[in-house]
């Protein structure tokens, strides 16, 4: 399989401020951030995309969700509030093929989005 940074960081192969972790899930500080908080949740598996998630990955789906409402509890950016973005393919910026949840805080983001 063709080296995934995000598969490398989940293993602890490649470095990262990582802030949470629990069975299926591992959470870290993005190296760019676009927010004073800005953290991505991705699965320990694998997974390509929103777009590649099967029937089988509904409970992963599920711990990636209450992992990202975690994280923001645990940073303090539950109020006034945080957002959680999943870019899928290139047109909507994923740029990184191992799906992630942003998990942005600390700041006012407008609507619509870029
Ligand atoms: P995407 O553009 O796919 O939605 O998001 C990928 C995110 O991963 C970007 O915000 C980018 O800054 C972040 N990123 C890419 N490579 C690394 C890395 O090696 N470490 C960390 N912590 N973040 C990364
Ligand atoms: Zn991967």
């Amino acid at each position: 399989m063709p080296e995934c940074i995000f598969c490398e960081i989940a293993q602890k192969r490649a470095q990262a401020d990582i802030v949470y972790e629990d069975d299926d899930c591992v959470a870290f500080r993005d190296i760019n951030p676009q927010a004073p908080t800005h953290v991505l949740v991705v699965p320990k598996r694998h997974i390509e995309s929103l777009s590649t998630l099967t029937a089988e990955d509904k409970e992963l789906a599920g711990s990636l969700m209450l992992a990202a409402a975690k994280v923001a509890e645990q940073l303090g950016i539950v109020q006034p509030g945080y957002r959680v973005v999943i870019n899928t393919n290139p047109a909507a910026g994923q740029t990184v093929f191992h799906i992630h949840l942003h998990v942005l805080g600390g700041r006012t983001f407008g609507w619509p989005p870029g």
